[in-house]
């Protein structure tokens, strides 16, 4: 089956129609829209419409609150917490945004907590817009258990994204994202239906023990990259996102959630930086482009990112190619 060519604002338009059919209204919908528009143009396909029926099941069930106004508490100077009342974390992040970044450029770091919201999403959506405004910024996110701790045998951590962007005045940010489990579940999925096999050290079956069958992996957990270093940053993401801010580690989400295909309620951590007042002068920039520099200049680099700012060129004077399957699944909810 063909795939379609839509433009970004139609991509945007069925995102949103489709969110305020199931009762979100034009806010809510719209800021869950735009991530997952920002996914397709940008080539994160696993992040784009595919979602949108994950995001509709929450709708449906009453989990999410589709007409949620978020509340901001500021606990601190520079501790903006945003209580998200149960909407998608996009529309907590909007609603909280502009009080963040007032914060860092205040005092030169600012925390952003943001509880009671359901991620689903990428990242890097979730930093652009702060590192646009000449700041660094940090972001982490829990989910429900599906990566076992060093050692262990059963999964307990989630597979705990971490992002990390830094602004380049003039271009556009470097932002890394990435999961801390070897590889995404979804890409487990994938070769299981395809029937391939995948290479060692992505997970383990139902007892624990190590296998390089996607079948039995789904049915166990996965590992976090890096063995016990990336485990102890898949625990460190958990602390962030859940005692540090008074809300649920993954194993606690979990146990509320109603399995509805949806994300759970939870947290999320964010921080920003402003180099300018970290630093005490307007130097950072060109020192960071030099650095940047010495990455390009050895063949085969690329920065974070690279990839991502490529296709939105492309998709944005082409339009993007949206799977059939995807568009025939929203067409059918
Ligand atoms: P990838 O492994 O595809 O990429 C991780 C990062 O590495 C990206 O920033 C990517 O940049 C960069 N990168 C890739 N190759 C290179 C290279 N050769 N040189 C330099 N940088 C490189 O991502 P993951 O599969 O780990 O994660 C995919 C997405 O899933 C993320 O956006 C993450 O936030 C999301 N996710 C969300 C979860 C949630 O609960 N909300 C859970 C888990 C994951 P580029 O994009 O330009 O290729």
């Amino acid at each position: 089956m063909s795939d379609k060519i839509m433009s970004i604002d139609s991509i945007h338009e069925l995102a949103k129609t489709t969110l305020m059919k199931f009762g979100a209204d034009a806010e809510n919908a719209g800021a869950v829209a735009d991530t997952i528009t920002m996914a397709e143009r940008d080539g994160c396909v696993s992040h784009g419409l595919f979602r949108l029926a994950g995001y509709v099941a929450t709708l449906k069930s009453g989990k999410v609150d589709g007409k949620a106004r978020p509340k901001i508490n500021t606990l601190a100077p520079a501790v903006v917490q945003v209580d998200g009342k149960n909407c998608f974390a996009p529309h907590a992040l909007k609603a909280g945004r502009p009080a963040l970044i007032e914060a860092t450029k205040t005092c030169g770091i600012a925390v952003m907590p943001m509880i009671r919201v359901h991620h689903f999403a990428a990242l890097w959506p979730d930093l652009e817009g702060i590192c646009d405004e000449g700041l660094a910024a940090f972001a982490c996110v829990n989910y429900k258990p599906s990566v076992i701790p060093a050692g262990g045998k059963k999964a307990l951590y989630g597979t705990n994204p971490i992002a990390f962007g830094w602004p380049r005045p003039g271009k556009k940010p470097m932002i890394f994202d990435m999961a801390t489990s070897v590889m995404a579940r979804g890409e487990v999925a994938v070769a299981a239906r395809d029937g391939h096999a995948i290479s060692d050290g992505v997970g383990v079956d139902a007892d624990g023990n190590p296998t390089s069958d996607p079948n039995e992996i789904l049915k166990g957990a996965l590992l976090a990259f890096g063995g016990y270093k990336g485990s102890s940053i898949s625990m460190m993401v958990e602390l962030l996102s859940a005692a540090m801010i008074g809300e649920s580690f993954s194993f606690e989400a979990a146990v509320r959630d109603n399995n509805d295909g949806g994300p759970p309620q939870g947290g999320q951590f964010l921080f920003a930086m402003d180099p300018t007042l970290v630093r005490g002068d307007e130097d950072w920039s060109n020192h960071a482009e030099g650095f940047f520099d010495k990455i390009y200049e050895q063949d085969g680099t690329r920065l974070p990112g690279d990839r991502r700012y490529s296709n939105r060129a492309k998709h944005e004077k082409d339009g993007v190619s949206v799977s059939n399957i995807v568009l025939d699944k929203i067409r059918s909810l």
